[in-house]
């Protein structure tokens, strides 16, 4: 008699016994404004705490995404809010663990961190980093689509800026306090700005590449080198119109992963999902517990476990490693 694992079965025990880390997800927007009872089962959204388990996440970066119309002081209540959600959470569910330096990235539990997808929460005072620096936030996008203080996003329109002086000055601060500088919405001058002034590894958590499909927030060739060779990540993501024209599957996932893994090598790729941040997924992709399926997809294309391990979440940890101190 034979036994045939079957790739599904193997990709669940890695994700049982590896560390799992996704670069990004807007959960926590979903909390606030649909009332998503984050520790209860709800098919509604693609991350729950018990499908959050039954995938093995370990660290699930939760961003404190502001929308563009919460400005100013509206930004940094927003922001607080939501860690405020967290906190509730954590008052009900003590295994929900907050990781707050990279030796808190534990493979047998569920955890979180918190990130910034634009720093208005700052309100344009970067005296105010090291606040929620204090509350766990510890990855920082200067922008998200639009103009701030410190930048401008990738959808400013035909010629955006880099960087102002706040900007520099943010990214200086970051670098002080050990917080990760994440690529993903900002506009072209600002990438090249931030890869000149700041310190380190560097990422863009939920981005995929151009050359494979031609979307602004995707990554050009020469960008995804320059934030390998700064020895940071991309993570992979799963926004259907970042992947193919209408409409897309997992294997377009694997598509984007496999051709990034190509390019800048296997150190250099890991997840950021951007789960509850976009409405429509891509099929057989349909939450957080299909995360194994991407994974059985690396398993059957012949990537080794070694280079499994690294995309689900050893990448992440090396940065966060060496980002946090
Ligand atoms: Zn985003």
């Amino acid at each position: 008699m034979t036994t045939t694992i079957s790739y599904h079965e193997r990709a669940m025990e890695l994700h049982r016994r590896l560390l799992v880390i996704d670069g990004h997800a807007d959960t926590l927007e979903r909390v606030l404004e649909e009332g998503h009872d984050f520790l209860e089962p709800a098919p509604d959204f693609h991350i729950d705490l018990p499908r959050l388990l039954e995938a093995g996440v370990n660290c699930q970066v939760f961003s404190l995404w502001t929308p563009p119309d919460y400005q100013g002081e509206r930004a940094t209540t927003r922001a607080l809010a939501m860690i405020g959600a967290v906190l509730e959470m954590q008052r009900k569910r003590a295994d929900l663990r907050q990781v707050m330096r990279a030796s808190d990235l534990d493979a047998s539990r569920p955890g979180f961190c918190f990130a910034f997808e634009g720093a208005e929460p700052l309100a344009g005072d970067v005296a105010l980093l090291e606040v929620f620096h204090r509350l766990g936030v510890r990855m920082v996008a200067l922008t998200w689509n639009g103009r701030n203080p410190f930048a401008d996003g990738l959808k400013v329109g035909a010629s955006p800026s880099g960087l102002t002086d706040l900007g520099v000055e943010l990214i200086a601060r970051m670098n002080e306090l050990g917080i990760v500088l994440d690529l993903a919405h900002i506009a072209e001058p600002g990438f090249r700005d931030a890869l000149k002034v700041s310190r380190g590894p560097l990422v863009a958590t939920h981005a995929n590449a151009r050359a494979l499909h031609d979307h602004p927030r995707n990554l050009k060739d020469e960008q995804l080198k320059a934030i390998a060779e700064r020895g940071g990540l991309v993570g992979v993501t799963f926004v259907p119109s970042f992947l193919a024209r209408g409409g897309a599957d997992l294997e377009d996932v694997f598509a984007h992963l496999d051709y990034m893994v190509r390019l800048i090598g296997e150190d250099h790729v890991a997840l950021g999902s951007d789960f509850d941040g976009i409405t429509a997924l891509p099929t057989r992709l349909g939450g957080v517990q299909d995360l194994p399926l991407l994974t059985a997809m690396m398993l059957e294309r012949g990537y080794p476990e070694a280079r499994v391990a690294k995309i689900l979440g050893n990448n992440w940890a090396r940065v966060f490693e060496e980002v946090w101190k």
